[in-house]
């Protein structure tokens, strides 16, 4: 499945646009079928509706677990460290996680769950959570992960609109010094959800919990019924290519979670393909993903892709600030990782800590690094490159989304050449346009407009959730025949592709449209500046003018000419005609818990109107937006 060279690339792609069918089926057949599909693809993007490998049957998990075990069943599969680094890490091999996925199919068999069933987890990044997952795909049950910090009334909103019958979930969770109280939370969710009828719970940190009789059961107890009962093996449901494999909420940064739906076939061939080709990655590597698995990106990248394809993975409990800055790189020195995917926003906060941090550091044996989450700026892209690189390792900057299911515009490692800033080109399969605001596809190249995919992939989004007709115009109805994206992009001479953020986060100052991504790129370029987010509001001469939200920790001396510099640095790098009319020093962002920056809430501060800020539920640390309130200029 991987391209070893730039030709090949050319060659695959031109394939997978002008024989797509034929294509996929050659990737398709890389993996594990108990039937294999009568028909590739059907689909219309009016209603709309995609069909990948219909007829076709099989389990995911009999991919990411069963096919390893004669090979390679002792090839680990998970490194898990946990948050505390005095604590044992622990290593599960592809046997044993096969033994610990089909116990805990069991248990949940036990409980109640059959085919077609929304079960929510709601966990820390415990090997458990993996193994939940994995466990209600076993059974063909419908997992919705919710993120371990999201709130009750997240979490009921969530359960509610999926009509889940099972919960699973921790007494409690470790995040640098903060414990969770996961049980609990869970508990003043289900006030308002009749739906459950079982809570299974994790015992992680012995935070004393309430335990409902009739309902809330112990993960333990429950496994050592199953061995006492002595069937340690669950054959794996079959499923068929079309049948749903999850749902996940969406982050919200832009409005209410919708319940994006992937699909057992098409995601399982998409996220195997797509990590292995962007990654190259060879048997024996340390893969390790920072991402927290209830996002798409630990679906998809710490879960199943990487599993599909017999990879070694590291899991992490914790954050990359505990005990210190240094963690991720104790963790990339202990394990030797060799591929290292972050965020930008993790790489700009490390990177605030100078460069003691890294210095004297052995990253020998990192290969490759890959990036996602929001476009990263020219700065960080060259930390990132220079510092944990070594300038040795390509940088994997990957554009997708939830509703992507896998990479889509992403360079493969060692083979497209890379620029910084730049997700590069499109990987095989993946048809990009961009169009003007009328829909009227732009041609050529050294251009800009708003991003979007003119032909199916097996691992886009079916629907939202209980409401079709929300998917259809969200991505479907904005542009006739295209997936819209609602990202903006720009495709420079060479044909490359560069991400400018949110097509609502352009800006238009004086009838010069401006993309806040790159107001924010020249602001942090400041030798101060951590990080920024950038929002128009109304000005009365400009049409827009432009408010800049700083993050300017170590500014020394007077903060008028912090700002007149962080002027000067704009007008140079783009020009006066981007200058911020207003910067506001903050201590933090909000950001979602995903570490998105939620451009609402600024935005609505920014034109003065903080007397409905919407739900700030889901952000990481709600108490900055007070700050920011009580800052705005
Ligand atoms: P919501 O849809 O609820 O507002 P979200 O879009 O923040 O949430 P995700 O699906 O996790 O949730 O994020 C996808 C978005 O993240 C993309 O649309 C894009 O704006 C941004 N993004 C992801 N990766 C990259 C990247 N490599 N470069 C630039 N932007 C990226
Ligand atoms: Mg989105």
């Amino acid at each position: 499945m991987q391209v070893k060279s730039f030709e090949e690339y050319q060659q695959a792609y031109s394939l997978s646009v002008e024989q797509p069918e034929q294509f996929w089926e050659g990737i398709a057949n890389n993996f594990l079928w108990k039937k294999k599909w009568d028909k590739v693809l059907d689909w219309n993007f009016k209603e709309p509706k995609i069909k990948w490998f219909e007829g076709a049957k099989l389990n995911i998990t009999e991919n990411c677990l069963d096919r390893h075990l004669e090979k390679n069943g002792d090839t680990t599969a998970i490194i898990w460290e946990p948050n505390d680094p005095t604590e044992h890490h622990r290593i599960l091999t592809y046997k044993q996680l096969h033994t610990k996925v089909c116990q805990f199919a069991n248990v949940l068999k036990n409980n109640g769950a059959k085919k077609g069933d929304r079960i929510c987890i709601y966990m820390p990044m415990v090997p458990e959570l993996a193994i939940a997952v994995l466990a209600c795909a076993r059974i063909g049950a419908i997992h919705s992960v919710v993120f371990g910090g999201f709130s009750a009334q997240s979490i009921a909103d969530r359960i509610k609109d999926a009509e889940c019958n099972i919960v699973i979930t921790a007494d409690g969770g470790l995040r640098g010094t903060k414990e969770v109280p996961l049980k609990s939370i869970i508990d003043d969710a289900l006030v308002q959800c009749p739906s459950i009828k079982k809570v299974i719970v994790l015992t992680r940190t012995r935070t004393p919990v309430s335990m409902i009789k009739g309902r809330d059961v112990w993960w333990e107890d429950e496994v050592k019924k199953v061995e006492t009962q002595g069937n340690p093996d669950c054959p794996a449901e079959e499923m068929d290519a079309e049948d749903m494999l999850f749902i996940l909420y969406t982050s919200g940064s832009t409005g209410k979670p919708k319940g994006v739906v992937h699909t057992c076939g098409g995601y399982m061939v998409y996220t195997g393909y797509t990590f292995s080709n962007a990654f190259q990655y060879q048997p024996g590597e340390v893969y390790f993903c920072t991402a927290d698995i209830g996002w798409i990106t630990g679906h998809s990248y710490i879960a199943y892709g990487p599993l599909t394809q017999g990879a070694t993975s590291v899991m992490f409990e914790g954050i990359p600030t505990f005990p210190n800055a240094g963690r991720l790189w104790d963790i990339v020195e202990k394990f030797k990782v060799n591929i290292l995917y972050t965020a930008p926003t993790a790489i700009r906060s490390l990177m605030s800590f100078g460069d003691d941090v890294v210095k004297g550091r052995d990253f020998s044996s990192l290969k490759k690094l890959g990036s996602v989450g929001e476009p990263i700026n020219e700065e960080a892209w060259h930390w990132f490159d220079e510092k944990i690189g070594q300038g040795k390792c390509p940088i994997v900057d990957t554009w997708w989304q939830t509703e992507t299911g896998g990479f889509m515009i992403s360079p493969i490692a060692g083979v497209t050449p890379t620029k910084p800033g730049y997700a590069t080109l499109p990987l095989p399969g993946v048809q990009p346009v961009l169009v003007d605001e009328n829909g009227k596809v732009i041609e050529g190249n050294g251009v800009s407009g708003n991003l979007c995919i003119k032909f199916p992939w097996p691992g886009m989004l079916r629907t939202t959730y209980g409401d079709h007709e929300r998917c259809r115009t969200t991505y479907f109805a904005t542009y006739e025949n295209l997936y819209f994206t609602g990202d903006g992009c720009l495709r420079d001479e060479d044909g490359y592709y560069r991400i400018t953020g949110r097509v609502d986060d352009v800006l238009n100052v004086s009838g010069h449209r401006i993309g806040t991504a790159e107001v924010e790129n020249a602001i942090n370029m400041h030798s101060t500046v951590v990080e920024s987010a950038v929002i128009g509001y109304p000005h009365d001469i400009k049409g827009q003018g432009v408010y800049a939200f700083v993050v300017c920790p170590n500014q020394h001396g007077d903060p008028e000419l912090t700002r007149k510099d962080i002027m000067m640095t704009v007008a140079r790098i783009i020009g006066a005609i981007a200058k911020p009319d207003k910067i506001q020093f903050v201590t933090g962002l909000p950001k979602t818990r995903s570490g998105k920056i939620m451009r609402r809430i600024l935005r609505k501060i920014a034109e003065g109107d903080i007397s409905n800020l919407g739900d700030t539920s889901t952000l990481l640390d709600p108490a900055v937006v007070e700050e920011i309130k009580a800052g705005a200029l």
